[in-house]
């Protein structure tokens, strides 16, 4: 049974639950505090703003904050993994715009971690990377010479702009990508083969030009190795 009143952790009456603010992330959950408790307080920290502020940003006051939080994480930790889990399944789009925002402010930590997770599962990688070379083996394959002039460019010391964001790249930090992937229909030939940065590769993977690109123009135009 859903109790209708509860009591106010400020002023202890039992109120109610109507009298209670609800969360603003969950209509459905009522605040600890009552209206009246709670207009009280935000007046009070509207008024003591800078005070409180200059507070908070003190070192003892930031390691509490920390101490607590850590306390919290710990302690709800597979709640916390499942809320996130179920808030990525609902918001496919935001959870890519932060992926991107994030891979755009800490390419070095990305790339860092892809090679990490790359020497830890070699055995999976090399065992894809296998399954990639039989199935270019299966599909039809171009010109054999100007294919390895290409790769050969890639390898090269020149920069060479990425073929999906434009972005100039070094040498080590981009691979030859198959423009229409090969597990999807794609020959092996010049025609079909970019140079892609590393991160466009990786986010890339099997999917065709216009369900990966749609946000980039090609700036790359295609075989212009010869
Ligand atoms: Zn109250
Ligand atoms: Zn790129």
């Amino acid at each position: 049974m859903e109790s209708i009143e509860k009591q106010c952790t400020q002023c202890k009456v039992r109120r109610p639950l109507s009298d209670f603010p609800t969360f603003k992330s969950d209509p459905s959950r009522t605040c600890k505090a009552c209206n009246l408790c709670r207009s009280a307080i935000e007046k009070y920290r509207a008024k003591n703003r800078d005070s409180i502020l200059s507070k908070r940003r003190s070192p003892e006051e930031k390691a509490k904050t920390r101490a607590l939080s850590q306390s919290y994480l710990i302690a709800n930790r597979e709640k916390i993994v499942a809320y996130k889990r179920e808030w990525r399944r609902r918001n496919p789009d935001k959870c890519r715009a932060e992926w991107k925002n994030f891979y755009a402010r800490h390419p070095d930590r990305c790339k860092e971690k892809s090679d990490r997770w790359r020497r830890e599962n070699l055995s999976h990688c090399l065992e894809r990377e296998r399954r990639r070379r039989a199935k270019i083996a299966n599909v039809t394959v171009g010109d054999v010479e100007a294919i390895r002039t290409f790769y050969a460019m890639v390898r090269s010391e020149s920069p060479i702009p990425c073929h999906w964001c434009g972005k100039k790249t070094k040498k080590g930090d981009r691979e030859v990508d198959h423009i229409i992937p090969v597990s999807r229909g794609g020959p092996h030939a010049v025609e079909n083969l970019c140079c892609a940065c590393w991160k466009c590769n990786n986010t890339k993977r099997a999917k065709l030009p216009e369900e990966f690109c749609g946000q980039y123009e090609i700036a790359y135009p295609v075989g212009a190795s010869q």
